[in-house]
Protein backbone atom coordinates (compact mmCIF):
# COMPACT_ATOMS: atom_id res chain seq x y z
CA UNK A 1 0.00 0.00 0.00
CA UNK A 2 1.37 3.37 -1.15
CA UNK A 3 0.21 6.45 0.78
CA UNK A 4 1.00 10.16 0.46
CA UNK A 5 1.20 11.40 4.22
CA UNK A 6 -0.62 14.30 5.57
CA UNK A 7 1.52 17.11 7.84
CA UNK A 8 0.10 15.32 10.73
CA UNK A 9 1.85 12.24 9.64
CA UNK A 10 5.01 14.11 9.53
CA UNK A 11 4.62 14.71 13.31
CA UNK A 12 4.34 11.17 14.38
CA UNK A 13 7.35 10.54 12.09
CA UNK A 14 8.94 12.64 14.26
CA UNK A 15 11.53 11.41 15.56
CA UNK A 16 13.66 8.36 12.85
CA UNK A 17 16.91 9.02 12.28
CA UNK A 18 19.65 8.06 14.74
CA UNK A 19 19.19 7.82 18.68
CA UNK A 20 15.78 10.61 18.09
CA UNK A 21 13.79 7.76 17.67
CA UNK A 22 10.57 7.98 20.61
CA UNK A 23 12.32 10.69 22.36
CA UNK A 24 9.68 12.69 21.84
CA UNK A 25 7.15 10.35 23.69
CA UNK A 26 9.62 11.15 27.23
CA UNK A 27 10.87 13.27 29.55
CA UNK A 28 9.26 13.07 33.51
CA UNK A 29 10.21 15.09 35.86
CA UNK A 30 13.57 15.20 37.95
CA UNK A 31 13.23 12.92 41.21
CA UNK A 32 13.68 14.09 44.40
CA UNK A 33 16.25 12.15 45.38
CA UNK A 34 18.86 12.79 43.20
CA UNK A 35 17.97 17.03 44.73
CA UNK A 36 18.81 15.43 48.13
CA UNK A 37 22.09 13.74 47.64
CA UNK A 38 23.83 16.82 46.67
CA UNK A 39 23.02 18.62 49.83
CA UNK A 40 24.52 15.91 51.57
CA UNK A 41 27.59 15.75 49.58
CA UNK A 42 30.47 17.13 51.11
CA UNK A 43 33.86 19.17 49.35
CA UNK A 44 36.74 16.70 49.38
CA UNK A 45 39.48 19.02 47.52
CA UNK A 46 40.68 22.28 48.98
CA UNK A 47 40.67 24.99 46.91
CA UNK A 48 42.98 27.71 46.58
CA UNK A 49 43.39 31.29 45.75
CA UNK A 50 40.07 31.48 44.09
CA UNK A 51 39.26 35.65 43.73
CA UNK A 52 42.34 35.63 41.08
CA UNK A 53 40.35 33.41 38.69
CA UNK A 54 38.46 35.33 36.01
CA UNK A 55 35.55 33.06 35.25
CA UNK A 56 32.70 32.01 36.49
CA UNK A 57 33.02 29.53 39.14
CA UNK A 58 29.71 27.35 39.94
CA UNK A 59 29.30 25.15 43.09
CA UNK A 60 27.04 23.59 45.24
CA UNK A 61 25.61 26.32 47.15
CA UNK A 62 24.77 28.16 43.69
CA UNK A 63 21.35 28.55 42.42
CA UNK A 64 22.57 27.27 38.76
CA UNK A 65 24.76 24.11 40.05
CA UNK A 66 22.03 21.66 39.96
CA UNK A 67 20.84 22.60 36.44
CA UNK A 68 23.90 22.72 34.80
CA UNK A 69 25.76 19.63 36.58
CA UNK A 70 23.03 17.57 34.33
CA UNK A 71 23.09 15.71 31.38
CA UNK A 72 21.07 14.27 29.13
CA UNK A 73 20.50 10.89 30.50
CA UNK A 74 18.60 11.45 33.05
CA UNK A 75 20.39 7.92 34.65
CA UNK A 76 23.71 9.53 35.20
CA UNK A 77 24.23 11.72 38.42
CA UNK A 78 27.70 13.25 38.98
CA UNK A 79 28.82 15.71 41.12
CA UNK A 80 31.53 18.22 40.09
CA UNK A 81 33.09 20.29 43.05
CA UNK A 82 33.17 22.84 40.66
CA UNK A 83 31.33 24.23 37.09
CA UNK A 84 33.46 26.02 35.03
CA UNK A 85 30.91 28.22 32.99
CA UNK A 86 32.79 29.73 30.00
CA UNK A 87 31.83 32.24 27.70
CA UNK A 88 35.45 32.52 25.71
CA UNK A 89 38.54 30.78 25.37
CA UNK A 90 40.06 33.07 27.51
CA UNK A 91 37.80 31.93 30.17
CA UNK A 92 39.00 28.24 29.38
CA UNK A 93 42.45 28.61 29.99
CA UNK A 94 41.20 30.44 33.38
CA UNK A 95 39.29 27.14 34.85
CA UNK A 96 42.14 25.00 33.23
CA UNK A 97 44.75 27.27 35.90
CA UNK A 98 41.98 27.15 38.25
CA UNK A 99 42.28 23.03 37.68
CA UNK A 100 45.85 22.64 37.64
CA UNK A 101 46.36 24.90 40.89
CA UNK A 102 43.65 22.86 42.76
CA UNK A 103 44.88 19.48 41.45
CA UNK A 104 40.93 19.01 39.90
CA UNK A 105 40.30 16.54 37.34
CA UNK A 106 38.56 17.93 34.01
CA UNK A 107 35.60 17.04 32.12
CA UNK A 108 34.07 19.31 28.84
CA UNK A 109 31.06 19.66 28.47
CA UNK A 110 29.55 20.97 25.66
CA UNK A 111 25.63 19.22 24.74
CA UNK A 112 25.79 17.15 27.53
CA UNK A 113 24.62 14.42 25.96
CA UNK A 114 27.50 11.46 26.06
CA UNK A 115 25.83 8.32 26.81
CA UNK A 116 27.78 7.29 29.45
CA UNK A 117 28.06 10.53 31.09
CA UNK A 118 31.68 11.27 30.13
CA UNK A 119 31.05 14.97 30.59
CA UNK A 120 31.01 14.90 33.65
CA UNK A 121 32.88 14.14 36.95
CA UNK A 122 32.54 13.57 40.57
CA UNK A 123 34.21 16.12 42.79
CA UNK A 124 36.55 17.29 39.80
CA UNK A 125 35.99 20.59 37.41
CA UNK A 126 33.89 20.10 34.65
CA UNK A 127 34.20 22.97 32.19
CA UNK A 128 31.02 23.71 30.49
CA UNK A 129 30.94 25.55 27.03
CA UNK A 130 26.95 25.51 26.54
CA UNK A 131 27.51 29.36 26.42
CA UNK A 132 29.92 29.02 23.85
CA UNK A 133 27.49 28.53 21.13
CA UNK A 134 27.79 31.91 18.45
CA UNK A 135 27.70 30.54 14.76
CA UNK A 136 29.82 33.40 12.38
CA UNK A 137 29.83 33.04 8.19
CA UNK A 138 33.37 33.85 7.38
CA UNK A 139 34.65 34.07 3.44
CA UNK A 140 34.29 31.06 1.20
CA UNK A 141 31.39 29.56 3.04
CA UNK A 142 33.56 28.21 6.03
CA UNK A 143 30.91 28.64 9.39
CA UNK A 144 33.63 29.22 13.14
CA UNK A 145 30.72 27.66 15.55
CA UNK A 146 31.31 27.28 19.77
CA UNK A 147 31.54 24.00 20.48
CA UNK A 148 28.58 24.67 22.38
CA UNK A 149 26.04 25.55 19.69
CA UNK A 150 23.43 22.66 19.64
CA UNK A 151 22.19 20.95 16.06
CA UNK A 152 18.43 22.98 16.25
CA UNK A 153 20.69 26.25 17.30
CA UNK A 154 22.89 25.66 14.70
CA UNK A 155 20.24 24.84 11.80
CA UNK A 156 18.10 28.28 13.15
CA UNK A 157 20.64 30.50 12.12
CA UNK A 158 22.23 28.27 9.23
CA UNK A 159 19.16 27.29 7.25
CA UNK A 160 17.60 30.93 6.56
CA UNK A 161 20.94 31.40 4.84
CA UNK A 162 20.55 28.46 2.63
CA UNK A 163 23.61 26.19 4.37
CA UNK A 164 23.71 23.33 5.98
CA UNK A 165 26.69 21.26 7.40
CA UNK A 166 26.63 17.26 7.55
CA UNK A 167 25.69 17.05 11.19
CA UNK A 168 23.18 14.18 13.40
CA UNK A 169 19.85 14.27 13.50
CA UNK A 170 19.04 15.32 17.40
CA UNK A 171 18.38 19.09 18.24
CA UNK A 172 20.09 18.98 21.46
CA UNK A 173 22.96 17.20 20.86
CA UNK A 174 25.97 19.74 21.15
CA UNK A 175 28.07 20.47 18.01
CA UNK A 176 31.34 19.84 20.09
CA UNK A 177 30.70 16.10 21.21
CA UNK A 178 29.21 15.51 17.79
CA UNK A 179 31.92 16.53 15.41
CA UNK A 180 35.33 15.38 18.03
CA UNK A 181 33.89 11.57 17.82
CA UNK A 182 32.71 11.39 14.31
CA UNK A 183 29.02 12.76 13.68
CA UNK A 184 26.69 11.63 10.89
CA UNK A 185 23.21 12.23 9.53
CA UNK A 186 21.06 13.23 6.53
CA UNK A 187 23.69 14.22 4.61
CA UNK A 188 26.32 12.07 5.59
CA UNK A 189 26.49 9.97 2.81
CA UNK A 190 26.49 13.06 0.19
CA UNK A 191 29.21 15.61 2.05
CA UNK A 192 31.17 12.76 4.97
CA UNK A 193 30.87 13.35 8.68
CA UNK A 194 30.68 15.92 10.73
CA UNK A 195 34.36 15.57 11.36
CA UNK A 196 35.60 15.87 7.87
CA UNK A 197 34.23 18.88 7.23
CA UNK A 198 36.17 20.39 10.30
CA UNK A 199 38.17 22.91 8.80
CA UNK A 200 39.89 23.89 11.59
CA UNK A 201 39.73 24.29 15.58
CA UNK A 202 41.71 25.88 18.43
CA UNK A 203 41.78 23.92 22.05
CA UNK A 204 42.94 24.85 25.10
CA UNK A 205 45.06 21.89 26.54
CA UNK A 206 45.83 20.31 29.90
CA UNK A 207 48.51 23.53 30.68
CA UNK A 208 46.36 26.01 29.59
CA UNK A 209 47.99 27.06 26.65
CA UNK A 210 46.12 27.89 23.07
CA UNK A 211 46.86 25.86 20.23
CA UNK A 212 45.05 25.88 16.33
CA UNK A 213 45.22 23.45 14.70
CA UNK A 214 46.73 25.46 11.65
CA UNK A 215 50.30 24.88 13.52
CA UNK A 216 49.69 21.28 13.87
CA UNK A 217 48.02 19.05 11.07
CA UNK A 218 48.66 15.76 14.00
CA UNK A 219 46.15 17.99 16.25
CA UNK A 220 43.31 17.85 13.42
CA UNK A 221 43.87 14.56 12.15
CA UNK A 222 42.97 13.35 16.08
CA UNK A 223 40.19 15.66 16.78
CA UNK A 224 38.10 14.50 13.79
CA UNK A 225 36.86 11.24 15.00
CA UNK A 226 39.05 11.37 18.65
CA UNK A 227 39.18 14.15 20.39
CA UNK A 228 36.17 13.82 22.77
CA UNK A 229 37.36 14.42 25.96
CA UNK A 230 40.85 13.90 25.25
CA UNK A 231 43.30 15.96 24.60
CA UNK A 232 42.19 19.77 25.81
CA UNK A 233 39.10 22.01 25.51
CA UNK A 234 38.00 22.45 21.82
CA UNK A 235 36.89 26.10 21.87
CA UNK A 236 36.08 26.83 18.66
CA UNK A 237 35.51 25.00 15.21
CA UNK A 238 35.33 26.06 12.22
CA UNK A 239 33.49 24.28 9.10
CA UNK A 240 33.14 23.85 5.47
CA UNK A 241 29.09 24.27 4.89
CA UNK A 242 27.13 23.46 1.41
CA UNK A 243 24.33 25.11 -0.45
CA UNK A 244 21.03 23.78 1.68
CA UNK A 245 18.57 21.19 -0.58
CA UNK A 246 15.44 23.43 -0.44
CA UNK A 247 13.99 20.16 0.06
CA UNK A 248 13.34 16.53 1.60
CA UNK A 249 11.54 13.52 1.06
CA UNK A 250 10.64 10.63 3.60
CA UNK A 251 9.55 7.46 3.00
CA UNK A 252 8.37 5.21 5.62
CA UNK A 253 7.40 1.42 5.62
CA UNK A 254 6.17 -0.35 8.20
CA UNK A 255 5.30 -4.09 9.02
CA UNK A 256 3.42 -4.93 12.19
CA UNK A 257 3.57 -8.00 14.70
CA UNK A 258 6.82 -9.41 13.65
CA UNK A 259 8.73 -12.69 14.81
CA UNK A 260 12.51 -12.63 14.86
CA UNK A 261 12.32 -14.85 11.62
CA UNK A 262 10.70 -11.99 9.58
CA UNK A 263 12.53 -9.21 11.48
CA UNK A 264 15.58 -10.89 10.25
CA UNK A 265 14.28 -11.49 6.45
CA UNK A 266 13.09 -7.79 6.02
CA UNK A 267 16.70 -6.95 7.91
CA UNK A 268 18.28 -9.03 5.15
CA UNK A 269 15.91 -7.33 2.60
CA UNK A 270 17.29 -4.06 3.82
CA UNK A 271 20.80 -4.63 3.09
CA UNK A 272 20.35 -5.26 -0.11
CA UNK A 273 18.25 -2.28 -0.85
CA UNK A 274 20.17 0.22 1.51
CA UNK A 275 23.16 -0.96 -0.20
CA UNK A 276 21.86 0.66 -3.88
CA UNK A 277 20.81 4.05 -2.54
CA UNK A 278 22.15 7.18 -4.00
CA UNK A 279 24.35 9.31 -1.64
CA UNK A 280 21.24 11.62 -1.12
CA UNK A 281 19.50 8.98 0.78
CA UNK A 282 19.72 7.89 4.66
CA UNK A 283 17.71 4.70 5.62
CA UNK A 284 17.08 3.34 9.45
CA UNK A 285 15.80 0.21 9.87
CA UNK A 286 13.89 0.43 13.66
CA UNK A 287 12.75 -2.42 15.22
CA UNK A 288 10.60 -1.24 18.23
CA UNK A 289 9.11 -4.20 19.94
CA UNK A 290 7.47 -6.08 17.54
CA UNK A 291 6.93 -3.04 14.88
CA UNK A 292 9.89 -2.41 12.84
CA UNK A 293 9.37 1.03 10.97
CA UNK A 294 12.12 1.55 7.72
CA UNK A 295 12.37 5.31 7.01
CA UNK A 296 14.43 6.46 3.71
CA UNK A 297 14.87 10.41 3.11
CA UNK A 298 16.00 11.74 0.34
CA UNK A 299 16.94 15.31 -0.32
CA UNK A 300 17.75 15.31 -4.07
CA UNK A 301 15.47 14.71 -6.85
CA UNK A 302 12.82 11.84 -6.73
CA UNK A 303 13.97 9.30 -9.39
CA UNK A 304 12.19 6.42 -11.48
CA UNK A 305 15.09 4.34 -10.63
CA UNK A 306 15.03 5.47 -6.92
CA UNK A 307 11.35 4.53 -7.20
CA UNK A 308 11.85 1.16 -8.54
CA UNK A 309 13.96 0.27 -5.67
CA UNK A 310 11.28 1.37 -3.37
CA UNK A 311 8.89 -0.51 -4.74
CA UNK A 312 11.38 -3.46 -3.65
CA UNK A 313 10.90 -2.94 0.06
CA UNK A 314 7.40 -2.31 -0.43
CA UNK A 315 6.94 -5.53 -1.28
CA UNK A 316 8.75 -6.68 1.81
CA UNK A 317 6.48 -4.30 4.31
CA UNK A 318 3.25 -4.22 5.42
CA UNK A 319 2.42 -0.39 4.94
CA UNK A 320 4.65 2.21 2.51
CA UNK A 321 3.91 6.19 2.82
CA UNK A 322 5.67 8.80 0.93
CA UNK A 323 6.21 11.78 2.55
CA UNK A 324 6.54 15.60 1.42
CA UNK A 325 8.78 16.51 -0.41
CA UNK A 326 8.86 18.98 2.25
CA UNK A 327 10.89 22.22 3.01
CA UNK A 328 14.21 21.50 4.46
CA UNK A 329 13.70 23.24 7.88
CA UNK A 330 10.23 22.20 8.47
CA UNK A 331 11.11 18.46 7.69
CA UNK A 332 14.34 18.35 9.60
CA UNK A 333 12.98 19.61 12.75
CA UNK A 334 10.59 16.10 12.59
CA UNK A 335 13.90 14.56 13.55
CA UNK A 336 14.62 16.34 16.59
CA UNK A 337 13.02 14.09 19.26
CA UNK A 338 12.85 15.02 22.70
CA UNK A 339 14.07 18.69 24.01
CA UNK A 340 14.40 17.23 27.90
CA UNK A 341 16.57 14.94 29.47
CA UNK A 342 15.44 11.50 29.29
CA UNK A 343 15.93 7.86 31.06
CA UNK A 344 17.82 5.41 28.75
CA UNK A 345 20.64 3.11 28.06
CA UNK A 346 22.03 3.28 24.24
CA UNK A 347 24.96 2.47 22.98
CA UNK A 348 27.00 1.12 19.75
CA UNK A 349 25.82 -2.42 18.42
CA UNK A 350 28.68 -2.59 15.94
CA UNK A 351 29.48 -1.12 12.59
CA UNK A 352 29.25 -3.66 9.24
CA UNK A 353 30.03 -4.15 5.42
CA UNK A 354 27.38 -6.77 4.66
CA UNK A 355 24.48 -8.91 6.18
CA UNK A 356 26.78 -11.89 6.08
CA UNK A 357 28.67 -10.86 8.86
CA UNK A 358 25.47 -11.30 11.41
CA UNK A 359 22.94 -13.94 9.59
CA UNK A 360 24.47 -16.36 12.15
CA UNK A 361 23.60 -14.62 15.64
CA UNK A 362 20.73 -11.92 14.66
CA UNK A 363 17.64 -13.79 15.09
CA UNK A 364 18.68 -14.20 18.92
CA UNK A 365 19.48 -10.44 19.34
CA UNK A 366 16.39 -9.60 16.93
CA UNK A 367 14.47 -11.82 19.24
CA UNK A 368 15.48 -10.47 22.46
CA UNK A 369 14.67 -6.54 21.18
CA UNK A 370 11.14 -7.90 20.68
CA UNK A 371 10.66 -9.27 24.01
CA UNK A 372 12.13 -6.58 26.02
CA UNK A 373 9.55 -4.04 26.40
CA UNK A 374 11.13 -0.61 26.05
CA UNK A 375 14.14 -2.06 23.87
CA UNK A 376 14.62 -0.59 19.85
CA UNK A 377 17.07 -2.39 17.78
CA UNK A 378 18.38 0.34 14.74
CA UNK A 379 20.39 -0.16 11.59
CA UNK A 380 21.24 2.63 9.71
CA UNK A 381 23.01 3.52 6.74
CA UNK A 382 26.48 5.20 6.59
CA UNK A 383 28.48 4.73 3.31
CA UNK A 384 28.58 7.06 0.41
CA UNK A 385 31.36 9.22 0.99
CA UNK A 386 32.15 8.57 4.75
CA UNK A 387 34.56 6.45 2.98
CA UNK A 388 35.94 8.39 0.67
CA UNK A 389 39.79 7.66 1.04
CA UNK A 390 40.56 11.37 1.46
CA UNK A 391 39.08 11.23 4.40
CA UNK A 392 40.27 8.71 5.61
CA UNK A 393 44.01 10.04 5.17
CA UNK A 394 43.28 13.46 6.94
CA UNK A 395 41.19 11.97 10.03
CA UNK A 396 41.85 9.48 13.44
CA UNK A 397 37.87 8.07 12.76
CA UNK A 398 38.47 4.26 11.53
CA UNK A 399 35.54 2.39 10.42
CA UNK A 400 35.11 4.20 6.65
CA UNK A 401 34.88 0.42 5.29
CA UNK A 402 31.46 0.09 7.12
CA UNK A 403 28.60 0.60 5.52
CA UNK A 404 25.68 0.34 8.20
CA UNK A 405 25.30 0.80 11.66
CA UNK A 406 23.48 -0.61 15.09
CA UNK A 407 22.47 1.36 17.57
CA UNK A 408 20.83 -0.55 20.66
CA UNK A 409 18.22 1.69 22.72
CA UNK A 410 16.55 1.60 25.83
CA UNK A 411 14.30 3.84 27.61
CA UNK A 412 11.85 3.85 30.69
CA UNK A 413 9.52 6.25 32.01
CA UNK A 414 10.61 5.87 36.43
CA UNK A 415 13.79 6.13 37.81
CA UNK A 416 15.13 2.88 38.62
CA UNK A 417 12.88 0.81 36.07
CA UNK A 418 15.95 -0.30 34.09
CA UNK A 419 17.05 -3.59 35.57
CA UNK A 420 15.70 -5.75 33.35
CA UNK A 421 16.31 -3.66 29.75
CA UNK A 422 20.63 -2.82 30.96
CA UNK A 423 20.54 -6.60 31.90
CA UNK A 424 19.21 -7.49 28.19
CA UNK A 425 21.31 -4.61 26.57
CA UNK A 426 24.45 -6.32 28.19
CA UNK A 427 23.25 -9.61 26.91
CA UNK A 428 23.06 -8.31 23.31
CA UNK A 429 26.77 -6.61 23.36
CA UNK A 430 27.98 -10.20 24.84
CA UNK A 431 26.85 -12.04 21.79
CA UNK A 432 28.50 -9.46 19.59
CA UNK A 433 31.19 -9.45 21.02
CA UNK A 434 31.43 -13.57 21.04
CA UNK A 435 30.74 -13.19 17.43
CA UNK A 436 34.04 -11.26 17.16
CA UNK A 437 31.81 -7.70 15.86
CA UNK A 438 34.66 -5.35 17.56
CA UNK A 439 34.51 -2.24 15.44
CA UNK A 440 31.95 0.72 17.16
CA UNK A 441 31.27 4.01 17.36
CA UNK A 442 32.95 6.57 20.22
CA UNK A 443 29.69 9.04 20.29
CA UNK A 444 27.66 5.93 20.83
CA UNK A 445 29.87 5.24 23.59
CA UNK A 446 29.52 1.99 26.34
CA UNK A 447 30.95 1.14 29.37
CA UNK A 448 30.35 -2.66 28.41
CA UNK A 449 32.86 -2.18 25.58
CA UNK A 450 35.88 -4.31 27.16
CA UNK A 451 38.77 -3.29 24.37
CA UNK A 452 36.91 -0.33 23.75
CA UNK A 453 40.88 1.51 22.56
CA UNK A 454 40.31 -1.18 19.36
CA UNK A 455 36.43 -0.57 18.57
CA UNK A 456 36.33 3.13 18.92
CA UNK A 457 39.91 3.79 17.11
CA UNK A 458 40.86 0.42 15.23
CA UNK A 459 44.76 0.60 14.55
CA UNK A 460 45.19 4.57 15.27
CA UNK A 461 45.32 4.41 19.06
CA UNK A 462 48.65 4.40 19.25
CA UNK A 463 48.71 7.68 17.34
CA UNK A 464 46.49 9.24 19.40
CA UNK A 465 48.29 8.73 22.44
CA UNK A 466 50.91 10.30 21.18
CA UNK A 467 49.13 13.42 20.67
CA UNK A 468 47.64 13.10 24.36
CA UNK A 469 51.01 12.88 25.13
CA UNK A 470 52.00 16.49 23.45
CA UNK A 471 48.74 17.97 24.50
CA UNK A 472 48.01 16.85 28.00
CA UNK A 473 50.85 14.53 29.16
CA UNK A 474 49.58 14.72 32.74
CA UNK A 475 45.92 13.61 32.12
CA UNK A 476 44.05 16.14 33.59
CA UNK A 477 41.63 15.80 31.33
CA UNK A 478 39.81 12.56 31.29
CA UNK A 479 36.88 10.72 31.48
CA UNK A 480 36.73 6.72 31.97
CA UNK A 481 37.51 5.87 28.15
CA UNK A 482 39.52 8.76 27.29
CA UNK A 483 43.04 8.15 25.50
CA UNK A 484 45.97 7.11 27.71
CA UNK A 485 49.00 9.18 27.85
C1 LIG B 1 19.33 11.87 21.70
C2 LIG B 1 20.62 11.64 21.00
C3 LIG B 1 20.66 11.72 19.61
C4 LIG B 1 21.85 11.51 18.92
N1 LIG B 1 21.87 11.58 17.55
C5 LIG B 1 23.04 11.41 16.89
C6 LIG B 1 23.11 11.50 15.47
O1 LIG B 1 22.11 11.72 14.79
N2 LIG B 1 24.33 11.34 14.88
C7 LIG B 1 25.47 11.09 15.59
O2 LIG B 1 26.53 10.95 15.00
N3 LIG B 1 25.42 10.99 16.94
C8 LIG B 1 24.25 11.14 17.60
N4 LIG B 1 24.21 11.04 18.96
C9 LIG B 1 25.46 10.79 19.69
C10 LIG B 1 26.17 12.13 19.95
O3 LIG B 1 26.88 12.48 18.78
C11 LIG B 1 27.17 11.98 21.11
O4 LIG B 1 26.48 11.67 22.27
C12 LIG B 1 27.99 13.27 21.27
O5 LIG B 1 29.17 12.97 21.94
C13 LIG B 1 27.22 14.32 22.02
O6 LIG B 1 27.89 15.54 22.04
P1 LIG B 1 27.51 16.63 23.14
O7 LIG B 1 28.42 17.77 22.97
O8 LIG B 1 26.05 16.85 23.14
O9 LIG B 1 27.81 15.82 24.46
P2 LIG B 1 28.82 16.01 25.74
O10 LIG B 1 28.24 15.07 26.70
O11 LIG B 1 28.89 17.44 26.11
O12 LIG B 1 30.18 15.53 25.15
C14 LIG B 1 30.39 14.23 24.65
C15 LIG B 1 31.88 13.86 24.73
O13 LIG B 1 32.64 14.80 24.00
C16 LIG B 1 33.55 15.50 24.86
N5 LIG B 1 33.52 16.91 24.49
C17 LIG B 1 32.41 17.67 24.31
N6 LIG B 1 32.75 18.90 23.94
C18 LIG B 1 34.10 18.94 23.88
C19 LIG B 1 35.04 19.96 23.58
N7 LIG B 1 34.62 21.17 23.23
N8 LIG B 1 36.36 19.67 23.66
C20 LIG B 1 36.78 18.42 23.99
N9 LIG B 1 35.92 17.42 24.29
C21 LIG B 1 34.60 17.67 24.24
C22 LIG B 1 33.02 15.27 26.26
O14 LIG B 1 34.05 15.35 27.22
C23 LIG B 1 32.42 13.88 26.15
O15 LIG B 1 33.43 12.91 26.27
C24 LIG B 1 23.03 11.22 19.66
C25 LIG B 1 22.98 11.14 21.05
C26 LIG B 1 21.79 11.34 21.72
C27 LIG B 1 21.75 11.22 23.21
Amino acid sequence: MHKKYSRKDFIKLGTLAGTGLLLAACGANDNEEQKKTIITKSDSATIKSENIYKVRLIKKDDSQYEELRKGYNKCINKFPLVIALCTTTADVVEAMNYANENNLAIAVKSGGHSLEGFSSNDSGMVINLSKMNTVEFLAENRIKIGPGCTVSELYNIILPKKRIIPIGSCGTVGLGGLTLGGGYGLFSRKYGLTCDNLLEATMVDGNGKIHSTKDDPELLWALRGGGSGNFGVVTELIYKSYTAPAIIQAHHFKAKKLNAERAKNILEKWFEFAAQLPNSCFSAYVLNGNNLTILVTNFEKHTEKLQTLLDTLALETDEYKTGGPGKIAYMLKNYYGSLVPIYFKNSSAGLYKNFDEISEFISDILHKSIHTPGMMFQMNTLGGNIANPEFEKVSCYPHRAYNFIAELQAYWYTAGKDEKLKKVSKEILDILSDNKITAQYINYCSLDFEDWETAYYGNNYKRLQAVKREYDSNNIIHHPQSIKA
